[in-house]
């Protein structure tokens, strides 16, 4: 199995490289990579990071956002240099206190949201720690209360299986709306930094999004002409949808990828998509790599 779409704490993962590396040797999984959020910090503590030759093989990888058509979407980056990606001007270069306190704006934002809705919260919660997100962590806070159970029925299924960041924050129709494509990024400028850098790009999970065509999201996408695949298997994807890419990238001559999207255990299964149930095999994993990353204090 491999899983090509794993989070770590260096964005809003639950657990730390070594942990994943650990977690992945357990299940089988034979390559990885991790895909923070606009980051590449996770290659930068693979090198100081003492491990055994774990078995695993890692590519880099990377998750950006950017903006098309005024909405928030996603691309994968990977085998890219990550020495000199590091540098670009489209990774995150905002401090642990600069992320504190832009997520405090937002817990504040979406508090007032809450009870004008009569959710009931607790109006001491705060960020306690850089990696925290707003939306998160009231997701989370908002479920301890037996008074919101109707409303969060409606809102995030009866098995909370939907995402309140997504459906709600940023989702320009709901009451909880942030705007976070200020200064970003649009596609052809993420492409073009990852290519400069030695790197592939992937679409990522492109049936995760609310409220758009997806079909016509691939295309216009694909249209650019900035693509080498697309993220096929992910933990949200149908099985009828994965063979809609495939389908796509086997006509237009595209590489397909598979991930987890790996945030936290309970949410995600690492090297399983479809909500856990399917297995991501070497069938998703492009293998004309050139950078493969190196432990033990050897470069990335
Ligand atoms: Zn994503
Ligand atoms: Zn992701």
């Amino acid at each position: 199995m491999i899983d090509l779409h794993v989070h770590t704490t260096h964005s809003d993962g639950q657990l730390k490289v070594a942990q994943i590396l650990q977690r992945a040797k357990d299940d089988g999984i034979d390559v990885i990579s991790f895909c923070d959020h606009n980051v590449v910090g996770a290659y930068e503590e693979l090198t100081k990071l003492d491990l055994d030759d774990s078995g695993v093989k890692i590519i880099t990888g990377v998750e950006f956002d950017f903006v098309h058509k005024g909405k928030d979407f996603h691309m994968l980056g990977y085998n890219f240099d990550g020495r000199k990606l590091n540098k670009s001007r489209i990774i995150d270069k905002k401090t642990p206190e600069d992320k504190m306190e832009e997520e405090r704006r937002h817990l504040i934002f979406l508090k007032e949201v809450c009870k004008k809705l009569n959710i009931k919260i607790d109006d001491s919660l705060d960020i306690k720690s850089p990696n925290e997100k707003a939306s998160t962590i009231l997701k989370y806070h908002m479920m301890e209360f037996e008074e919101n159970s109707q409303i969060l029925d409606e809102m995030l299924g009866k098995n909370r299986e939907k995402s309140f960041a997504r459906g709600f924050v940023h989702n320009p129709n709901s009451p909880f709306f942030i705007d976070m494509t200020i200064g970003l990024p649009t596609a052809q400028e993420v492409a073009d930094e990852i290519h400069r850098c030695g790197g592939m790009v992937f679409l990522a999970h492109p049936f995760d999004y609310k409220d758009i065509a997806h079909n016509q999201y691939i295309q216009e996408m694909f249209d650019l002409g900035i693509l080498d695949g697309v993220e096929c298997i992910h933990t949200r994807h149908t099985l009828e949808q994965i063979n809609y890419i495939k389908e796509f990238c086997s006509i237009h001559n595209l590489k397909i990828s598979g991930g987890s999207d790996f945030h936290r255990d309970g949410k995600q299964r690492l090297g399983y998509g479809v909500n856990g149930t399917t297995p991501i095999t070497e069938d998703y994993f492009f293998k004309n790599i050139e950078r493969e990353v190196k432990c033990n204090g050897r470069e990335i």
